[in-house]
Formats: structure tokens, sequence, C-alpha cells
């Protein structure tokens, strides 16, 4: 099936051509005719299905099938939970509108208002936003929201977990009652479930790539190896195997910037997103990656959230995440749209337990390879754990159950 079969037009074509996609995505062949038949929709998507342009093609298609009559209104918004995949989404929405007559703009926090206001004055058909500084402008009175006619809220589940749910509702209360609805999420929380009940009308239900199954296209690997030894053997992969582009991901920022300052004195050039940077920070830690200014990203779990960089080929998990869906989300960095990927983990004795919980999960084990020199010494075993930490794993897992199996009965609900 090509894009020309889905109902989108002339200029929206031409700009999918020069993006280089020769057919549409999964989950795009199943969005696109729904939200242009005007149904509220709810996908569980995640990054990586490219399921941005699942949503903002079809947009685009309908705000140029109905031509506003009188000035410019925000007749289209997307909420996103981080300011990172509003600025992605922001640019996808610039990227396949290019040929249309619209305005879109971007705001989040963390950067001058004014600014803004400035572009928001002007008139703005398509909002991307996050829900914070959106309420401050609506607050203000910079910005009516009374002619959206489709709302998108994407990443819903991320949202939830950043604590959104208060100003989520706050916004929902701003916009006409009648509008289409569409709602993108990874998971399918009972919180999630709830939201979609009380915002879709009917829905319209879209499931690719089942949640927590990683992608085929993604070699996955782990390197034993001690705690001690990880970031010699992490300077050792990257200098043999010559990459050029690298996420890795600790767990704690400041694990994060010790690890960007030790690869930079090794002559591997590296820069570190995490929260606790300006906006400025991340949008250029990010931006130099991308050109290719440096070869390694240091991020954490949540600052990653989103970064869509194309055909990224290798992802490192200098420690395993705690919970482990986030190992999930980490990996589908790579591998993205069909391009082949590698995730590495380089996994020290105390952190078996977290990968047999990583391994149940993706329901696979992965293959360990142990790297010449770096061999594990076996006098070293897991120190044993504080007590709040034992509990803390054990509600983990508990939570974990639970959910899968909520998770399990709605998928046959649904299905
Ligand atoms: P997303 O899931 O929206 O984050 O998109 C993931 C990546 O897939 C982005 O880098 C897109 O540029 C890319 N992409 C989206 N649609 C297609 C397509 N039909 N063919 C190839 N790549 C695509």
């Amino acid at each position: 099936m090509s894009f020309s079969n889905l109902g989108l037009s002339d200029p929206i074509l031409r700009a999918i051509a020069e993006q280089g996609y020769s057919e549409p995505t999964p989950v795009q062949k199943q969005a696109i005719p729904v939200i242009l038949s005007q149904k509220d929709v709810l996908a569980g998507a995640q990054t990586g299905t490219g399921k941005t342009a699942g949503f903002t093609l079809p947009l685009l298609q309908q705000l140029s099938d109905n031509p506003s009559k009188s000035k410019r209104h925000v007749r289209a918004l997307v909420l996103t939970p981080t300011r990172e995949l509003a600025a992605q989404v922001g640019e996808s929405v610039a990227t396949y509108g290019k040929y249309l007559p619209f305005k879109s703009t971007v705001i989040y926090g963390g950067v001058g208002i004014n600014p803004q206001i400035a572009t928001l004055k002007k008139g703005v058909d398509i909002l991307v936003a996050t829900p914070g500084r959106l309420l401050d402008l609506v607050n203000q009175k910079k910005l009516d929201l009374s002619f959206v006619e489709t709302l998108v809220l994407d990443e819903a589940d991320r949202m939830l977990d950043m604590g959104f749910i208060n100003d989520i509702k706050k916004i929902l209360a701003l916009l006409p009652k009648k509008r289409q609805n569409l709602l993108f999420s990874a998971t399918f929380s009972d919180e999630i479930k709830k939201l979609a009940d009380s915002l879709l009308n009917t829905p319209a239900l879209i499931e690719v790539a089942r949640r927590n199954r990683t992608s085929q296209s993604v070699a996955q690997l782990v390197y034993p190896v001690d705690k001690g030894r990880k970031r010699e053997l992490l300077i050792h992969v990257i200098k043999k195997g010559k990459w050029k582009q690298v996420l890795v991901f600790t767990r704690t920022k400041h694990g994060a910037n010790r690890l960007s300052e030790q690869l930079g004195k090794k002559g591997i050039t590296s820069a570190a997103i995490h929260g606790n940077k300006s906006q400025g920070a991340r949008t250029k830690a990010l931006a130099d990656f991308k050109s290719g200014a440096v070869r390694v990203l240091v991020a954490t779990d949540i600052a990653a959230r989103g970064i869509d960089i194309d055909q990224l080929p290798h992802v490192v998990n200098f420690e395993l995440p705690n919970v482990p869906e986030d190992y999930v989300h980490r990996i589908g960095r790579t591998g993205r749209a069909g391009n082949e990927g590698e995730a590495v983990s380089l996994v020290c004795v105390e952190e078996h337990e977290l990968l047999n919980g990583i391994e149940k999960l993706i329901k696979r084990k992965i293959d360990k390879t142990i790297v010449e020199g770096f061999e594990p010494d076996p006098m070293i075993v897991p120190e044993p754990k504080k007590k709040d930490q034992r509990n803390n794993s054990r509600r983990r897992s508990r939570n974990s159950k639970r959910d899968s199996s909520k998770k399990q009965s709605q998928s046959a609900k649904r299905a």
C-alpha cells in the first residue's frame, strides 16, 4: 500500500515523498483513514512506529479540507508530556505541512514566554504544547482554545506518569464540546482507560506492535561486566566498533554528567541530557548529537522520552533501569521504522535480578557475551540489599504483575 491510497492530497504527498518514505507504517495505515473519517481514536503505539505522522498527516488533511473562513484560530491542539517531544511533533507538523498554508507553533515551559505570546498573537492553526505552559498562556488570556476541532494527547501514559492529569482536565474544560479526540499511548493502565472513557466518544481502537514486545529489528545483547569496569568497557566497545552515534542510559542525573565528562576525557565527544539541564542545554545537546558534533549522548529515562533520532544505530544501557518497562522504551530508540539497531546492556552481578525482570517482561532471554579482557570477577557477589530496597522491588514486581494481568484482560476485552 502506498500513501496515495490513504486519502491525502498532493501537497502532503509531496512532503512525504521528500522525506523518502515509500510506504506507510502499520499505525499510519490504520490511523490515517480512521482519523479522516472524523472518528475518535484510541491508539496503542510506541515511539518508533511512525505514530507522529499517523496523526499529523490526517490533521493537516482535515484542516485543508475545511479551510477556515474567519481569521486564524487554533484548530488542532497536540498535547505532549515533554518539551523534546513537543519540539519533535512541531518539526513533523512543519515538515509534512510545508506545502500547505497553515501556521503552526510549539509552546513549552523553560524558555521565554514573550516570543510565544507574539507568535500566538499573529495567529496559529496548529498548536503543539506541553500542558503547564499552555495553561499559563490561557490564564494570561493570550490563547483562545474555543475553536479547537481536534485534540491529540500524545504519549498520554507519560503525561499521567508525570502528574499532568489535573492540567489535562483543566485544558479539556476549555475546549469546545464538539471535537475529535485522538489519544495515543504506549501502555494502557487503569488511569489511561479512565481518561479514555471520559474523553473519547466510541473510539476506533488501533493497536500496532504489542506492548512490551521489543522490536525485531533491534539486536539485543548483554555484556556481563564488573560494576567498576563498565566505563572502561563502554569506551572499548565504542572505539572498537567505531561507533559514531550512541545513546547511553544511566539511572541518575549525576551518573549521566559524570559519565559524559569521563568519556570526554578519553577523547570521545559526549553530552549529557537530563531534567536538571536548562532547556537551552538540552536542545543544544540533542542538536549536537543529531549533527554528529558529539558521538555520545548520555541520558536518563525521563529526558530521553520522545527523543526522535533517525536511524539511531546504538543504544547502551550503562545501567539497567529499575522498571522493566523502561528497558523497552529505551531500546525503542534504535531500530526505528524498520532500520537495524543494536541495544547493548552492561550488566554487573548486582543487576541480575533486574535482568530477569526484563527477560520475563519481553518473554525472551537476551544473549550474553563476555568481552575478552572484561571477564567478571567470580569472587564479586551482589551486596545484600537494604531492607527498603527489597520492599521496593517486591512492590514493583507485584505492581508489574498486577498491571500486566490487567493489561491482558483489557486487550482481551478490546479484541
Ligand atoms: P515516531 O514513531 O512518530 O516517533 O516516528 C519514528 C520515526 O519513523 C521518525 O524518525 C520518522 O521520521 C520515521 N517515519 C515515520 N513514518 C515513516 C514511514 N512511513 N517510513 C519510514 N520512516 C518513517
